[in-house]
């Protein structure tokens, strides 16, 4: 069965999957139940961060899983990340809380979501016509997608189980961050938009 995501264009369509069970058990917040990563109980934070994945860059299987916060959107891309960017644009850093945000890119039609996302239609710095999806329940930013390229996806990289699948190969609209931003000195930086993925 297929069905529309509310609020997509008529090129982005995803099959609907049962999602995946989630535990009605309480468990900390950095451990949500619906997580594989196989990362232990919350205990002090130094042991917490000790076991957090290392960027060692190794190849993860496909299909590669996503999702917010709280487990109601569940997300499979069956295909490799094409990039992944830092953005500093005026209104990442709304949904940033403060920074920019890291955003890999998938071609949408080979995404598969399950659960409600919301979208929040906007004009982008660029002067793209965008929407974002977001979680209703949680918050969780989720989604970027110019509408006049809706075959292309970003997602936002925290939303991913792995966020080491890719890290940020540019930082872009490095002339919106505020005086405090770190802008890692190693990747190419970019004063605004770059031209598109594909
Ligand atoms: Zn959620
Ligand atoms: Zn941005």
């Amino acid at each position: 069965m297929r069905s529309m995501v509310e609020g997509n264009g008529a090129t982005c369509v995803f099959p609907l999957h049962q999602p995946a069970a989630v535990e009605e058990s309480h468990v900390p917040l950095f451990d949500p139940p619906h997580l594989t990563m196989g990362r232990n109980r919350i205990g002090p934070l130094s042991a917490q961060i000790d076991k957090l994945p290392r960027r060692t860059g190794k190849a993860k299987p496909m299909p590669h899983q996503a999702g917010c916060l709280c487990g109601q959107v569940r997300v499979s891309i069956d295909a490799e990340p094409m990039a992944a960017r830092m953005c500093w644009c005026r209104l990442c850093q709304y949904l940033g809380g403060g920074s920019g945000t890291v955003n890999v890119c998938f071609p949408s039609d080979r995404m598969t979501v399950t659960g409600e996302v919301r979208w929040h239609h906007s004009t982008a710095d660029s002067g793209n016509a965008m929407r974002r999806g977001f979680c209703p329940e949680c918050g969780t930013p989720l989604f970027s997608v110019a509408e006049s390229r809706s075959h292309l996806t970003f997602i936002r990289a925290g939303a991913l189980d792995d966020p080491d699948i890719l890290g940020p190969q540019a930082v872009i609209w490095t002339d919106a961050a505020p005086h405090w931003a770190h802008l890692d000195p190693e990747l190419p930086h970019y004063p605004a938009q770059i031209p598109p993925v594909a």
